[in-house]
């Protein structure tokens, strides 16, 4: 059980797919710090496991939103502005890229899965921290979204996904700039390679997880469970003066020249 204490905070966290999702461990370890919490789905496709875990949880409801759809954000913070007329976190743990622009060459990214994976991976932060932010207006508030070491260095096969980071993070970045004066906090959080529904899709995934265990300083891979604690670090109050930065829980991996 973890010390930090959310029972007076409600917030979203958007990409739960199944067990496996970082997004799932950040809402367990939120659900054990006391926050309400809308877990936020993508289609009927996930909808009944994401039913079935948010059941676990203490104060914890479903929501659907597929971020590619603008009347689906309206949506989203309409109804959660009827429900809770405010919102203290929102926790972005969303990517997409075609199967097709992973591995292989980057000199052969298409136009349409550039847009795609840039559009899901990366803007979609721009009109969910617009609806968040009008929900924490006069009391501040904190975002976080997950990202990933290729949007600094290469990782051959990441290709646009890494573009796709980059991406992020200076969004991140930019909208640290703009919300600051409102109060509210945007960071970024680079997670070492986890075992998940999307990671399953990177080719040269398992030889990732090989090399972080022999370079990086910790000597090991990092679990769900290290990553969503920083989460929730990182939107409570503990880290009320970080914002703009991006927080790497890579076992240190970063750090390494060779
Ligand atoms: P995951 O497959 O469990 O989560 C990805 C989520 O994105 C899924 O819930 C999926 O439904 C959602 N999604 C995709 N397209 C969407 C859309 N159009 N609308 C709404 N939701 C959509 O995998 P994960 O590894 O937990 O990924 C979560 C985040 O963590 C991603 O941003 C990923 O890049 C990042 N990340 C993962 C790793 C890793 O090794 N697993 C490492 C660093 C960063």
């Amino acid at each position: 059980m973890y010390r930090v204490d959310l029972a007076d905070k409600v917030g979203l966290v958007m990409g739960v797919a199944n067990e496996r999702s970082i997004a799932w461990a950040v809402a367990r370890i939120l659900d054990q710090a006391g926050a309400g919490l809308a877990l936020v789905y993508q289609n009927d496709r996930v909808k009944p496991y994401v039913e079935g875990l948010a059941a676990q949880l203490r104060r914890a409801e479903v929501q659907a939103c597929d971020v590619t759809e603008d009347g689906q954000i309206a949506a989203l913070f309409a109804r959660l502005k009827e429900k809770w007329g405010r919102l203290d976190f929102l926790v972005h743990s969303i990517a997409f890229a075609p199967a097709t622009e992973l591995g292989g060459e980057f000199l052969a990214t298409s136009r349409a899965g550039f847009r795609e994976a840039l559009d899901v991976s990366a803007y979609s932060l721009i009109p969910l921290a617009r609806g968040a932010a009008e929900l924490m207006q006069g009391r501040g508030g904190a975002m976080v979204a997950l990202t990933f070491q290729a949007s600094e260095r290469v990782f051959p096969g990441y290709n646009v996904m890494g573009t796709a980071k980059a991406a992020l993070e200076h969004i991140v970045r930019q909208l640290a700039y703009e919300l600051g004066p409102h109060g509210v906090r945007v960071c970024g959080l680079s997670s070492g390679p986890v075992r998940t529904l999307a990671a399953r899709g990177i080719p040269g995934f398992p030889e990732m997880l090989k090399s972080h265990e022999e370079r990086a300083p910790l000597k090991r891979n990092i679990t769900h469970d290290e990553v969503a604690k920083a989460v929730v670090f990182l939107v409570s109050d503990l880290a009320s003066g970080i914002t703009g930065e991006i927080l790497h829980v890579d076992a240190g991996y970063h750090i390494m020249g060779v």
